[in-house]
């Protein structure tokens, strides 16, 4: 039975009127699977979606990432509509953001001080700006593939090496600024001494997404975070770490403080960019770091950074809601036992219809890349079957199973993730598994 969307594409013909490419962020767009109309949604609850034609989705995209406790969830439903009974946005500081960045600090131990943004584009940005006015310094070496918002520094694609400079992935982005930015392969600390010995008098921070969630879920290999922070130290230059996906998302707590890296004080940043789950579904974003790199920001130091809508009550409140469900003993067992069944089910049904794929789980989620090789960095995940994506991608949904529209993006588990919600995704994996085959 396939599912039939009729009103989704009246509604993306008259999104294409108004709004630019019918979406307001191109990663719901359907360019990468083929393209056509997305599907509108008009409800979420729990693990369940409904689209605007009543079909029901199980959910996997999970918004990109901050929905860890299913859709509408009543904790934090409550505190939001507490907030916003209590209005919305003050301009005053309130309670409720010591709150929350007592958790945040609690969890993350490196960081002193934080500040709350808007999303996690703008708490990348001002960790650079920060790094900058704390260094002197203005280049910064990033990961290839490794996102961080859309701001014009990270906008920035390898060039030929480790020694050459940077090229814009996005008109608009100026040569200039391009030129401030040196991109290197994850996982290969030679390339990144490469870059340091080249560039090191100039580096102000090298950013990276400590676990990636970026080209697919990608752990740094055994050392590589290590040796990562002790090389920009060396080099005089700040460690920033993007969390805007890995914090709490494997458990409570963020990749740093992750038992896969046991050393906490080898593999500890300068500053961390935070964003997505600590916002429970509202428009969030934050940094932190250490005491005296945070003195730079305004009104304590030189760096500037303000938001109108900064640590407004809503946000915060639901923040606040999501960590304390997630604290709840043996929430993040369940995710893990989950993503380990549903995994491994995909796996056996790609071995037995020969169709190779590789799954990179990280507890309670994964990437399931369309290949026979591992997949440790950018130029691996790249190199993977986009059309069988795309095929999969389309079984999947129309079977009433969302995904990701792109081979480069995890499934994410959620607390309202059922055992009936994983048997009837592994039932469809395998009729779209046997489809493909044929
Ligand atoms: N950093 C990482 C690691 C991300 O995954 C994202 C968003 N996918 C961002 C930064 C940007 O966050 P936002 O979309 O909230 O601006």
């Amino acid at each position: 039975m396939t599912i039939q969307r009729p009103r989704s594409e009246q509604l993306y013909a008259e999104a294409l009127e108004h709004i630019v490419g019918g979406v307001n962020s191109p990663s719901r767009s359907f360019k990468a699977v083929g393209g056509g109309a997305p599907v509108f949604m008009k409800r979420a609850q729990g693990a369940h979606f409904w689209d605007v034609d009543d079909n029901r989705y199980i959910d996997y995209l999970c918004a990109y990432g901050p929905i860890i406790t299913g859709h509408a969830h009543p904790h934090i439903t409550e505190a939001i509509t507490r907030a916003a009974a209590n209005g919305t946005l003050y301009g005053t500081p309130t309670e409720l953001e010591i709150t929350l960045a007592r958790m945040l600090k609690e969890a993350i131990p490196s960081m002193d001080k934080v500040r709350f943004v808007n999303s996690g584009t703008e708490a990348v940005m001002t960790t650079i700006r920060v790094a900058r006015a704390y260094t002197k310094r203005s280049k910064i070496i990033k990961f290839a593939g490794c996102y961080h918002g859309h701001s014009d520094l990270v906008l920035v694609a390898a060039g030929s090496g480790p020694s050459t400079l940077g090229i814009p992935d996005s008109a608009g982005v100026p040569v200039s600024i391009a030129n401030e930015v040196i991109t290197v392969p994850f996982n290969d600390l030679e390339a990144l001494s490469v870059a340091l010995e080249t560039f090191g008098d100039d580096v102000a921070a090298v950013m990276v997404e400590p676990i990636v969630g970026n080209f697919g879920m990608v752990m740094p290999e055994p050392g590589f975070l290590e040796g990562l922070c002790r090389m920009t130290r060396e080099a005089g230059a700040l460690v920033i770490y993007d969390e805007v996906i890995s914090a709490f998302r494997f458990h409570y707590g963020s990749a740093q403080t992750y038992s896969a890296f046991p050393d906490h004080a080898a593999t500890r940043p300068d500053l961390t960019a935070l964003g997505k789950i600590i916002g429970g579904g509202l428009p969030i974003g934050a940094y932190g770091g250490r005491k005296h790199v945070m003195e730079q920001v305004a009104p304590l130091g030189p760096a500037y950074q303000a938001g109108t809508m900064a640590g407004n009550p809503a946000s915060i409140s639901a923040g606040i809601a999501c960590l304390e469900v997630l604290q709840q003993p043996g929430v993040y067992e369940r995710m893990d036992a989950q993503a380990i069944e549903l995994a491994s089910a995909l796996q056996g049904s790609a071995d037995k219809h020969g169709i190779p794929l590789t799954i990179n789980r990280i507890r309670g989620s994964f990437s399931a890349h369309f290949c026979d090789h591992p997949v440790t960095n950018y130029d691996e995940a790249q190199d993977t079957d986009g059309e069988r994506f795309a095929e999969f991608f389309r079984l999947m949904l129309d079977q009433g199973i969302c995904l990701a529209p792109s081979k480069y993006e995890a499934w994410f588990l959620t607390t309202a993730h059922t055992s009936e919600d994983i048997a009837a995704t592994i039932a469809a994996a395998e009729r779209a598994f046997a489809q493909m085959a044929r």
